[in-house]
């Protein structure tokens, strides 16, 4: 590298984040020392973007180092957890200056309005690919789990589905109507965790997952750890203007069904708690909408806007089945 991997990390890392109180030792020791407060646990998870498969070569570094923590603050909104520390594992090609500074301002923003602490990571030089960790505190017994649905609870997602999905078939020709273009783009290069959602749904949400590799796919996850099947109301699908013209042209209900990198919540309440969740989610600005019910027959099934009723869906995208 042009500068030393010492220098690299000085330069744009130690000093990116505030520092938390329950951090003893960040940023410069072999290890970071970190307190969990008393009555939490400790909620972690790991995401890991490559060059060319989960963003393209030239994409605007300060995108990208906001979508490589979104996407990670997306696992802990999910699992109702509340955001505490991160640590960044950078392979680079080379230590270009622009980039750091701009990957950094992205990563390092998003970082610090969710008040979270970057307390170490590793650099090291290769094609480029990142990876994140998140560690966030829930207390016992109140996570947000993928296994808690039961027959007869509501399905609600918040924000609107299939954005990101088109603003990446937009880019590979599909014509999309000018006005929606710059919003559907933000959607795919920067979306927005659901962070104060999942942690006001504590209590009241009986399972929870986000949304990154399609509705149909990750509500599909909730349906096999809870051991049931879900039904989805098709007209119900929250859509924005962009995603509902493109609909409205081509009944394409891969889209929203399907394509990953929304990053919204999906959750799961029960029925006698609809007024409840609704009151509270009336406040919030991305929105929440309910969209089907669980069901004890296994599987997915959609009711299309004409009333009938298929299991014909369109999976979600798979790292492995398409190579
Ligand atoms: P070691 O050789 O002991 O693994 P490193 O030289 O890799 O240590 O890292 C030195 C310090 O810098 C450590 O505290 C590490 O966590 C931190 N660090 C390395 N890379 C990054 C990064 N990209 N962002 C934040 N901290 C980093
Ligand atoms: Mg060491």
């Amino acid at each position: 590298m042009g500068i030393s991997e010492f220098d690299l990390i000085r330069d744009y890392f130690a000093a990116l984040t505030p520092g938390r109180d329950d951090v003893p030792l960040g940023v410069g020791d072999d290890c970071a020392l970190l307190a969990v407060p008393a009555g939490q646990q400790l909620a972690v998870s790991m995401d890991t973007l490559v060059e060319g498969r989960h963003f393209s070569p030239g994409d605007d570094p300060e995108a990208l180092g906001h979508k490589c923590l979104a996407v990670n603050l997306s696992d802990l909104a999910a699992m109702g957890a509340e955001p505490a520390w991160v640590t960044l594992a950078l392979t680079l090609p080379e230590a270009n200056p622009d980039w750091l500074a701009a990957f950094a301002r992205g990563f390092g923003t998003l970082a610090r309005a969710h008040g979270l602490q970057l307390v170490g990571g590793d650099t090291t030089r290769g094609p480029l690919s990142i990876t994140v960790q998140v560690h966030g505190f829930v207390p016992p017994g109140r996570a947000l789990r993928r296994d808690g649905a039961a027959v007869g609870d509501l399905i609600y997602v918040t924000g609107t589905l299939g954005d990101a999905g088109l603003a990446l078939r937009a880019a590979q020709g599909q014509p999309v109507a000018p006005d929606a273009l710059a919003f559907l783009r933000d959607r795919l290069h920067r979306p927005t965790p659901r962070v104060a959602a999942g942690l006001a749904l504590r209590g009241l949400a009986s399972a929870a997952i986000d949304l990154s590799d399609g509705l149909a796919s990750d509500l599909g996850h909730i349906c096999e750890r809870s051991g049931l099947g879900a039904s989805l109301q098709i007209d119900r699908l929250p859509l924005s203007p962009g995603v509902a013209a493109y609909l409205a042209e081509t009944a394409d209900w891969a889209l929203p069904l399907s394509a990953g990198d929304d990053y919204e919540l999906c959750i799961t309440v029960p029925a006698e708690r609809r007024a409840e969740l609704e009151a509270l989610a009336a406040t919030w600005s991305c929105g929440l909408h309910w969209i089907g019910v669980m069901e004890q027959r296994p599987g997915l099934r959609v009711v299309l806007p004409d009333g009938r009723e298929t299991d014909e869906i369109p999976t979600g995208y798979d790292h492995f089945a398409h190579d």
